[in-house]
């Protein structure tokens, strides 16, 4: 049979582009959670997707009732789970205030890490019965979270600090909107969500590696610096950022070349390392990355865990 994948976020940028890479193998058929079906509907004939190869089935990440909705739904379809790639994100960062989720948490880190995370938890149980022969959950990292990186110590950078914000409920009322109790920062609560996915990979892995074969990976795919992600960018960044990117810093990849960077991290027999965070050098090889000192940091990984849990009502 097919491989059974769903990707998040999948109605644009690297979340089409893996869905397409994948549907054209032929091995694969893609779910794809998106929040604006006709948008995804549409995306997906655009880019020539085969109507066998794919199905879309509605996903608000800034909703909880919706993930659990979603997964409800996917249950009641009787189909198998081989993989799930967390992949949609928003990033605000011209925002001046906060805006925030159904259940009021703060936007950015609410949607990338918290819907993520309680979609990954009440999907785990699919992923564990499926008879595939590797299945994985993939999160999408950043290099932006990284410290250890020049890009990631572009100002503001990530930090969640004592996680004082994410404990108090992240609502801008009796705590912060930011993780780590600061002031609002759209450009920094996306790299702080960032943080979250790629400590949530490392935290699955040591919870639930060996006891269900599951392979657990997070990966940086190059900068795209074309998708929808910079749509809130102000006209002037929209304009060089490609450029700047191609041209200086050398790190541009097209969409295309990042949806078959994530695709290998799906479906390649070779990636199937659990832990790891995958990056790829200047000939388009994969090898594993070493991640910052806070994208590593056990205790944090455990504790941004426990706190979302309660958060996402799974404790
Ligand atoms: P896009 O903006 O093109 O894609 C983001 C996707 O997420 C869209 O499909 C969007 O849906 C979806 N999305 C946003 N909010 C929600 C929500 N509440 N519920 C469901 N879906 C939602 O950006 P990219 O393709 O660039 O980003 C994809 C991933 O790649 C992200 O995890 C990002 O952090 C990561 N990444 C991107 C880099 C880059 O340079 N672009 C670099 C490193 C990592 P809709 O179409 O409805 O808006």
């Amino acid at each position: 049979r097919k491989g059974i994948v769903v990707i998040t976020g999948a109605s644009s940028g690297l979340g089409l582009a893996t869905a397409k890479a994948l549907a054209e193998t032929g091995k694969w058929h893609v779910i794809m959670g998106c929040r604006d079906f006709l948008k995804a509907e549409r995306a997906a004939k655009a880019a020539g997707i085969a109507k066998e190869n794919y199905t879309v089935m509605h996903l608000d990440l800034a909703s909880l009732d919706s993930v659990r909705q979603f997964v409800d739904n996917f249950k009641r379809s009787g189909s198998p789970l081989d993989v799930l790639v967390c992949n949609a994100a928003v990033y605000l960062p011209t925002a001046k205030e906060p805006t925030f989720t159904a259940e009021g948490f703060e936007l950015s880190v609410g949607t990338n890490h918290l819907g993520h995370f309680l979609l990954a938890r009440l999907m785990l149980d699919e992923l564990k019965q499926s008879d595939f022969p590797s299945k994985r959950l993939i999160i999408v990292g950043s290099i932006t979270g990284n410290t250890n990186t020049l890009a990631g110590n572009v100002p503001p950078k990530a930090n969640l600090g004592d996680l004082r914000g994410l404990a108090g409920g992240l609502n801008g009322l009796n705590s912060s909107a930011m993780i780590d109790g600061g002031e609002f920062d759209g450009a920094k609560a996306y790299k702080d969500s960032k943080v979250c996915n790629m400590l949530t990979m490392q935290e699955f892995h040591r919870r639930y590696h060996e006891e269900t074969g599951i392979t657990f990976a997070s990966l940086y795919p190059g900068c795209i610096a074309t998708t929808g992600l910079f749509r809130e960018h102000i006209p002037l960044f929209r304009l060089l950022f490609p450029p700047f990117q191609k041209y200086i810093t050398k790190g541009y990849v097209s969409e295309e070349e990042a949806g078959s960077r994530l695709a290998q991290v799906v479906s390649e027999p070779s990636l199937t390392k659990s832990g790891v965070y995958w990056s790829w050098n200047k000939n388009s090889a994969s090898f594993e990355n070493q991640l910052s000192q806070e994208a590593s940091d056990e205790a944090k990984a455990r504790k941004i865990w426990e706190l979302s849990e309660k958060l996402v009502g799974l404790a």
